[in-house]
Formats: structure tokens, sequence, C-alpha cells
């Protein structure tokens, strides 16, 4: 564990920050009284008065290890979904260092986030191992895929290197999704014994573009020379644009033709634009329509008539999915043990699953009757019944 601590003046409170990511806040009087002569690495993991935040995004943060009984599927934000093909998802931590105008999940500067997970490495690579054994079991010779992605960048998790480093050793392919930043030439290289291919977000090639799409500073050529260092390494690159209508519609053809002359998808596809989609609870930039699909494959073919991907570039079949634990329209009573992701949401665990249940003024430690209205891809949502 690497910490270091200092006082917050302001909030009178004494501050740890741990592996750069993780902040552990103690009422100043509360130290002083109880824990100042204590060893300072047994208050970080025993205190009970703790606070622990996202030291990135300012959330709430819970860590989430075997000990602390919370299971792994069930929930979009952190652990791992099977989506009944031969790639798991493998999302160890939420919260991103950039603030994308058009972010899906709203990250950065969020209005509709509220709390972050982190899960311990152990403990995600133990059950992603677990489900890959059951996928070997029920198809002989299947490759297994983990892709590590999620709501945020996984490179700001702190143990992404001992999780990768684990996941090489049960996993066929393992995959990254990162939009690049955090990424040096150093870990490039280094990563090369782990990772066969890493999806890379490049939105534009104009920086001022490219930096309107990222709603923060950000430094087009750090991605660019990082995007050249993956394609003339052993890992494959995928280029993964937004395309956001009125913003970045002249860039597209711009990001391809540079992918192309850098060699990337030497194994795999080399793009994966992907079309700009307007969710509920996602950002919104002000003025883009959503083009439907339609419009979108037609506007791809005239640019290069191998944009179009499939599941089958990717090696992505069909196998057995782990069983589901609740049944659509089940009622239950639950406790409600944890925050949720967003405003009026908390989380219920049963059966070795995670519950949401959305729309819920209910506080920790209530008992709630709840009714599943989603159970697709052992994804579980509730709410009151
Ligand atoms: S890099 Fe990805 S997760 Fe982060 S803000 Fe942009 S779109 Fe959202």
């Amino acid at each position: 564990m690497r910490y270091s601590k200092f006082i917050d003046e302001e909030k009178k409170e004494v501050v740890f920050l741990v592996d750069g990511v993780i902040e552990v806040r103690i009422a100043k009087n509360i130290y002083e009284k109880y824990y100042a002569k204590q060893n300072d690495e047994e208050i970080i993991s025993l205190c009970p008065y703790k606070n622990i935040y996202n030291a990135i995004t300012k959330r709430r943060l819970y860590f989430i290890s075997e000990r602390s009984r919370v299971p792994l599927i069930g929930h979009t934000a952190f652990g791992i979904i099977d989506r009944g093909t031969n790639l798991l998802q493998v999302r160890p931590s939420t919260g991103c260092n950039l603030n994308c105008i058009f972010c899906s999940v709203d990250e950065g500067k969020s209005k509709t986030r509220v709390t972050d997970y982190m899960v311990d490495a152990d403990y995600i690579a133990n059950k992603f191992e677990e489900i890959a054994d059951f996928k070997r079991k029920h198809h002989k010779n299947i490759a297994i895929e983990a892709h590590i992605d999620g709501q945020g960048e996984p490179f700001l998790y702190p143990y992404i290197e001992k999780l990768l480093r684990k996941l090489r050793d049960s996993a066929d392919i393992v995959s990254i999704q990162t939009n690049g930043t955090l990424l040096t030439k150093e870990k490039v290289k280094k990563f090369q014994a782990y990772i066969d291919r890493i999806n890379l977000s490049i939105n534009a090639l104009n920086e001022k573009t490219a930096t309107l799409l990222a709603g923060c500073h950000y430094n087009l050529q750090h991605v660019l020379d990082i995007a050249e260092e993956i394609a003339s390494s052993n890992i494959d690159l995928l280029l993964a644009p937004v395309w956001v209508p009125g913003y970045n519609d002249d860039e597209i053809e711009k990001i391809v033709r540079f992918g192309r002359s850098i060699g990337a998808g030497k194994k795999w596809k080399a793009f994966g634009i992907q079309k700009y989609i307007r969710y509920k609870f996602g950002k919104k930039p002000q003025g883009a329509k959503a083009m439907d699909f339609k419009t979108f494959y037609k506007k791809l073919a005239e640019i290069g008539n191998d944009l179009k991907l499939y599941p089958k570039d990717f090696g992505i079949v069909k196998c057995k999915a782990i069983p589901k634990k609740f049944k659509l329209g089940e009622k239950i009573k639950l406790r409600i043990e944890m925050y949720g992701r967003m405003k009026n949401e908390m989380i219920a665990i049963a059966r070795d699953r995670i519950i949401q249940i959305i729309d819920t003024n209910r506080k920790l430690g209530d008992y709630v009757n709840v009714r599943i209205i989603r159970n697709k891809h052992n994804i579980y949502v509730a709410e009151e019944a």
C-alpha cells in the first residue's frame, strides 16, 4: 500500500491518499483523540469512523473485497458482466479523469452519478476464472476473452497491473478499453506481456475539437503518440471514436486514415466507430442529434467498406451464461446494504447477486419489498412493490 497523509484544515479532517486514487478521511478530533498514536496502515484498514472517497471524482467510494461479501454479479458499474458469450466484461472500478460531453455514463463532472466502486484485484480475477471455467465446462476448446471496460477509465484503477497479470493466466484473450491519457510509452511496453488488444478512444485529430469533446484539458498529441506506440508493439490497436453529429463529422475519416497509416488492427479490426446515442442518464452535447443506424452505416460505408463490425470480427460466439437467480416480476423482501450509483438508487444483496433498487428514498439497513423489473444478462433492477 502506497499512501501519503495530510490535514484538510477546511473540512477539519485527516486525509490518507492511498494508491493515488483512494481518499480515506477521518474527522481530526476523532483522529487526535483515539488514533494519533496508532499505526497508519491499521487506521486506513480498520478505523470504523473513516469515510472513503474517490480522489479523482470526489464521490463516495466503496472498496469491495472478498471479505465484504458483496457479490460481483448483478450491477453494470462493477464486477463481471456475462452476456451469454465467450467475452466477459470485467469492471474493476468506476470514475474517469475526462469529462466527455457525450459520455453515456455521465462520467467526469457528473450530475447523476453519486457513488464510485472499486473491486479488489484478487477478488475480481478469481470470479472471472470461476465463470470462465464454467463456460469451458460447457463448451470444449472455447477461447474466453476478458474485456476490461466500465463506467470510467480502467487505467485509473490502481491495481490494474496485478489484475492484468492475473487475467493473463486465466483468459485466452485480454483486451481493455481506454482513453489513453494515463498510458505512457513505458507502460505500453510493460503491458505487452498481458494485453492482446487495446480499444483506444480518439474522437478527433483536430486539437480544438478533441478538447471540446473531452470536456476538459486534453493532450491530444500524447494520445496520438500512445496510439503509435501501441500499434508498433505486440498489442493490437483498435481505434474507437464516438461519432457525435455536429461535432466531429469531419474527423472520422481523418482518424481512419491515421489508424491505417500507423498499422492499427493487425489481428482484429482496426476501427470500432461508435454511434452517439442519447441516453437518459448520459451527457447530451448541445445540438447533437443522434443518427439512426441506417444513416450511420451508410456514412461508415462511404468512408470504408470494413468499418461495420460484427461479433465474428472479434471471435465472439454465444455460449452458456451463468444461471439467473431471480425471475422477472418476482417479488422479494430485501435489506438495503449500499448506496447506489445514482441518486435515489440503493443496492441490496441476495442469492449471490447485486440488485439495484431504483426510485427509492429508503435508507441503509431498511428492509423493503421489491419486484424485479430487469434480469437480462444477470443484471438486476428492482422497484418497490
Ligand atoms: S473517457 Fe469514456 S468514461 Fe471517460 S468521460 Fe469520456 S466517454 Fe466517459
